[in-house]
């Protein structure tokens, strides 16, 4: 895998991330269905957004470490409004944040949930999305 600049799918229109060369370990492991982030040397914590250092202790001495794609839906919105026509016949949606068991809290989808069953405090665990032959997106869904 290699960092990606490309924004957009010219395929079918919908924004993709932009993949730096710090993340790779991240999209990796996502493509073959695990979730791995930074885990301080130091403090013994897991932090997201990836960054080049722990933003607990700020020590700069990490270990890219499998996470347990467990965690609770700490928060939601739901979005009425397509931002880019891709979005068109995907409205209404949700976006969550989650915090994992480790810690971390990741904004992301559900995936295989009716909105109105969605709640702050319900499990969820990690599920993969392939959005391009490049692209694996972290979603979740209920646990
Ligand atoms: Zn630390």
């Amino acid at each position: 895998m290699k960092p990606s600049t490309k924004m957009i799918d010219e395929q079918t229109g919908r924004y993709l991330p932009v993949i730096y060369p710090e993340e790779l370990p991240f999209w990796e492991g996502a493509k073959k269905r695990e979730l791995w982030l930074q885990k301080c040397n130091c403090c013994g914590k897991s932090w997201y957004p990836i960054g080049p250092a722990c933003m607990h202790c700020f020590a700069m001495d990490f270990t890219w470490t499998k996470m347990s794609g467990k965690g609770t839906l700490h928060n939601f919105v739901i979005y009425h409004k397509p931002w880019t026509p891709w979005f068109k016949d995907k409205v209404p949606y949700a976006v969550i944040n989650v915090e994992l068991e480790e810690g971390p809290r990741l904004t992301t989808n559900i995936l295989d949930c009716p909105l109105d069953k969605i709640e702050i405090g319900m499990p969820v665990k990690a599920d993969y999305q392939d959005i391009t032959d490049e692209i694996t997106l972290v979603q979740f869904r209920p646990a």
